[in-house]
């Protein structure tokens, strides 16, 4: 199979690496990032994975979508704020059968994938899995969890279960959903409650559980997103999503989200997605989201603040 991996940071080289073992496939990674694309180039993919380093050398990398062309399988893993912006530009790897799977974080990436590529070819999912850039070429695997993948509409289709198929022959454990909205929600949940808190406090995701203050308002903000979702008519998995997203931050204890990690590199994160995206789809279901429209003013604060400047020796 043909696949290309649209965004390949942390994430999408974890499932470019991996899908790239497999004999039978083709794997382009494709970024903006020269050096990061001519060192795997140069000396293939390099992955950390439990105390192992892991070598890559059939995936290829690119910055050019036109010099791949069309593809079987585009996996789109930039950043939720990006995901416009870099379909846009690969449109040379759609042909009327290319499958686009998006495993991203946050709300709106299946609707502007559909917009540009058309919604029939997307296909949505959620990903358990972590993962951190350690330089040019070089990833860590961290966090390690199931794939789960479905058709927007619901239908299993032979379509799905051969992505199914794929991604677990490439050690990738994958779970078919009949309720890929629902899921994705649940993820955003999750997202709600944990990222903003951890980028805002510099504090873990299991240290956010040692403050009551900061929980009492982790649970403000993820019972407007249920509202929200219900406003919606989403089908959530959870009875109790404020439970389950201390769950969460106690299996991950030790993690600095990806909000706070983006918010100590100086980058911009994901809030517009994340919580700013309860609080915009709050206000075209006459859902109040106070709480949800702080953190999001509060990260889009610290986002503006610039890296200190380099100190003269
Ligand atoms: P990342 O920042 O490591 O990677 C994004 C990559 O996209 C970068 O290499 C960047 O150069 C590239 N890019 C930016 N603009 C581009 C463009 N126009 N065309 C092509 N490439 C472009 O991000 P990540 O951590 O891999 O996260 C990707 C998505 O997966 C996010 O939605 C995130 O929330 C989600 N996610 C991340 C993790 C994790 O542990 N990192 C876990 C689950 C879900």
């Amino acid at each position: 199979m043909k696949i290309a991996v649209i965004g390949a940071g942390a994430m999408g080289c974890l499932y470019g690496g991996k899908l790239s073992a497999i004999e039978s496939n083709q794997v382009y990674l494709l970024d903006v990032w020269k050096e990061h694309v001519d060192t795997i180039n140069e000396k293939g993919l390099w992955m950390e994975e439990k105390g192992e380093r892991l070598h890559y050398p059939r995936v290829k990398a690119s910055l050019d979508p036109k010099e791949v062309g069309p593809v079987d399988l585009a996996i789109v893993f930039v950043k939720s704020t990006m995901t416009e912006k870099a379909v846009m530009e690969s449109r040379a790897l759609f042909g009327p059968a290319t499958w686009i799977l998006t495993l991203q974080n946050g709300l709106g990436n299946i609707e502007k994938i559909g917009e540009i590529a058309g919604l029939e070819h997307v296909l949505g999912g959620t990903t358990a899995h972590g993962a951190y850039m350690k330089g040019p070429g070089e990833i860590c695997h961290a966090g390690f969890g199931k794939t789960i993948i479905g058709e927007i509409n619901g239908e299993e289709t032979p379509r799905i279960r051969e992505l199914h198929e794929l991604l677990g022959n490439a050690d990738l454990e994958t779970e078919i959903s009949r309720n890929i909205l629902g899921l994705i929600w649940d993820k955003l949940i999750v997202n709600v409650g944990i990222n903003p808190l951890t980028a805002i406090t510099s504090l873990t995701n299991g240290e956010l559980l040692q403050h009551p203050e900061l929980l009492k308002i982790m649970e403000r903000a993820v019972a407007e997103a249920v509202s929200v979702a219900e406003a919606k008519g989403i089908r959530l998995s959870y009875d109790d999503p404020f439970a389950h997203v201390k769950q969460v931050c106690h299996g991950t204890s030790a993690n600095k989200s990806s909000m706070l990690q983006d918010i100590l590199n100086h980058r911009k994160t994901e809030i517009d997605r994340i919580n700013g995206a309860v609080w915009l789809e709050g206000d075209s279901s006459k859902v109040e989201t106070p709480v949800n429209q702080v953190l999001t003013e509060l990260v889009r604060y610290l986002e503006k603040r610039k890296a200190p400047p380099v100190q003269e020796a």
